[in-house]
C-alpha cells in the first residue's frame, strides 16, 4: 500500500500498526511465597496514532452509578435526620449526571460503530504518521 502523501510504500493497517506497537511485558519477581508479577503495556508512537477510536464511556461506569446512587439514597432515606435532604438533593444530580451520560453513551453507539469500520480499513503511513483510507487513496 502507497501513502497517498509521501509515496512511502511503509504503510500498515491500523490494527496491525497497533497490535504490532503494543508490548505486553510480564514482569515477575521475588521467590516463593513472596513472588509477584506484574504486567505492563507500553506502545510506540506509531502504535498510539493507530489506536481505534475510542467508545466513551463504558456503560457499565452509568450502571454502576445509578446502584450506587440507589443504594445511597436508600443508606440516607433509612436515617432520616434533617441533614439528609442535602445529601439527597447532590445524590439525584449526580444520578441526573449519570443519566445524561448513559444516554449519550447509547445515542453516540451508531457513530462510534461508523468509526470503528472505518479504523478497520484505514491505513496508517510508517514513514509521515499519514492516516488513509485505499478508497479515498486510489485518485
Ligand atoms: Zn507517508
Amino acid at each position: 500500500m502507497e501513502c497517498p502523501k509521501c509515496h512511502s510504500h511503509n504503510a500498515h493497517l491500523c490494527s496491525m500498526a497497533h497490535e504490532q506497537g503494543t508490548t505486553t511485558t510480564v514482569t515477575y519477581g521475588g521467590a516463593g511465597r513472596g513472588s509477584f508479577d506484574s504486567t505492563s503495556q507500553t506502545t510506540t508512537a506509531l502504535g498510539k496514532r493507530a489506536a481505534p477510536p475510542k467508545s466513551g464511556m463504558p456503560v457499565r461506569v452509568a450502571f454502576t452509578a445509578i446502584t450506587g446512587f440507589l443504594f445511597l439514597s436508600a443508606l440516607i432515606a433509612g436515617h432520616g435526620d434533617s441533614g439528609a435532604y442535602g445529601g439527597v438533593a447532590f445524590l439525584f444530580l449526580l444520578f441526573a449526571a449519570a443519566a445524561y451520560l448513559l444516554y449519550r453513551k447509547v445515542k453516540s453507539l451508531p457513530q462510534y460503530n461508523l468509526e470503528r469500520e472505518r479504523w478497520e480499513k484505514s491505513w496508517i503511513c510508517a514513514a509521515c504518521g499519514n492516516i488513509f483510507a485505499p478508497e479515498t487513496a486510489a485518485e
